[in-house]
């Protein structure tokens, strides 16, 4: 008999681990891979951005925030902080990302299974959850190396995304059965797909642009970053931050689309102020082509096609345009609308949307508010962070507290 198992050796799951063996109980960690915290390797591009200094809610998104903010508190941040010092991390912070100095997930990975060994947790891997029971008070786990029995059960399973570190959703089975609802799962932090002729036209192209998320004719949500222009549609971390919210609303039937405002970093944002400048820009370099124009501001395949869209010749002067194809011409440089069909799958995404709703958590031990003795961690919760070390924190977060819950309850 074990007094706490904590299914799933992810970032949640090692951090309960810690904690709950800190507190005196006698945890052991059920993981279906060979090794503890694989997912945590490929985080931030292998280089984990394990915090963010901006600790802002507007970065995490969930269908109860109010339960969010009392998990997300600035003690809870502080102890998680505090955590990683004394795990020994040297963080190499970059306006406000915190990574490893080495710049190597492997770093992070490393530091807490070494706690989890120095705290003497039980390490059972290759093991994978198939079912769990509870009958008088106990846990039954069903898996593929036999039957274990615990008092309690802190379930780190993760979510749907990025199945191939083991996060295949299973884990949402496991806390269905054991009584609880589930919002539907999405993927999230995903490329967006379109379905347009000329997406094989802008295939490659990278460009600074701020983006808006535009839901059933309404501005939601704007980025600023990087986007990639995508043979299946477009992709980037801006793209990204604004999937979640497209994801969710193209799921339930609402008309999604971005709005691209290719000239943002000239601060040119409508079709007026893209006039006024392009006036300016006559003036001053003479004898040129519309082409030449906007030649060395954007890239020139996409100039090509934004002509081509507007149906204006490149050989045209500035001068010769017609005011209406001076507009088309600059809402199409500034407010450039792609309609979104949907997302890359959950073998892509690098979290989901959705889960198990908040309202069936206390938010001071993580504990379930349907079973008793359960614990819920993690991206299994109805909780979705945007990039920058958002994901990470909540997983920190919560296997902190669950590991102290389980062994104070
Ligand atoms: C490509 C990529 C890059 C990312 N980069 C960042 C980043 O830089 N910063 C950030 O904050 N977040 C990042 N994330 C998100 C972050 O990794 C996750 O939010 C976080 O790991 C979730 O922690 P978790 O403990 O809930 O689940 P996981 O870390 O997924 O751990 C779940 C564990 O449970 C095990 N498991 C699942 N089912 C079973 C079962 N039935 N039996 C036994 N074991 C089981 C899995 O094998 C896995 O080890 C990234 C994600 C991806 C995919």
């Amino acid at each position: 008999m074990r007094d706490i198992i904590i299914i799933g050796g992810g970032a949640s799951g090692l951090v309960a681990a810690i904690y709950a063996a800190k507190s005196g109980s006698k945890v052991t960690i059920l993981e279906k891979n060979k090794t503890l915290g694989k997912k945590i390797l490929i985080t931030g591009n292998g280089k984990c951005n394990y915090w963010n200094d901006d600790q802002s809610l507007v970065h995490y998104h969930s269908n109860n925030s109010e339960i969010l903010k009392s998990i997300l508190t600035k003690e809870n941040k502080e102890e998680i902080l505090n955590l990683f010092n004394t795990l020994g991390i040297i963080p190499k912070i970059r306006d406000g990302y915190y990574y490893p100095y080495s710049s190597q997930a492997t770093s992070i990975q490393t530091a807490l299974i070494k706690e989890v060994e120095l705290q003497g947790v039980e390490v059972i891997t290759e093991t994978e959850v198939l079912n769990i029971k509870k009958d008088n008070d106990l846990f039954q786990i069903n898996t593929t190396n036999g039957i274990f029995n615990s008092k309690k059960v802190i379930l780190s399973t993760g979510s749907h995304a990025y199945p191939k570190t083991g996060s295949d959703g299973l884990g949402y089975k496991l806390a269905t059965t054991l009584g609880h609802n589930l919002i539907e799962p999405l993927p999230a932090l995903v490329q967006l797909k379109a379905n347009t002729p000329y997406l094989k036209e802008w295939h490659g192209i990278r460009s600074d642009v701020s983006v808006s998320l535009i839901e059933n004719n309404q501005k939601i949500a704007t980025q600023i970053g990087e986007i990639q222009l995508n043979n299946y549609g477009v992709s980037g971390i801006c793209i990204f931050c604004l999937s979640g919210q497209a994801t969710r609303g193209l799921y339930l039937n609402k008309q999604e689309q971005i709005a691209i405002n290719f000239l943002h970093p000239f601060n040119i944002n409508n079709k007026e102020e893209f006039i006024n400048w392009m006036d300016q820009r006559n003036n001053l370099v003479k004898n040129r082509t519309i082409s030449d124009l906007l030649d060395g501001l954007l890239n020139y395949k996409l100039i090509n096609l934004i002509l081509k869209l507007s149906k204006i010749n490149r050989d045209n002067p500035w001068n010769n345009l017609s005011i209406k194809e001076k507009y088309l011409l600059g809402s199409k440089l500034t407010n450039f609308i792609l309609d979104i069909t949907g997302t890359n799958s959950f073998d892509q995404a690098q979290t989901c949307t959705g889960g198990i709703p908040l309202t069936e958590i206390n938010p001071n031990t993580m504990s379930s508010t349907i079973t008793k003795d359960l614990y819920i961690t993690g991206e299994l919760l109805d909780v979705d962070g945007d990039c920058g070390g958002y994901n990470l924190t909540f997983a920190w977060i919560t296997g902190m507290l669950a590991g102290l819950g389980a062994s104070h309850d």
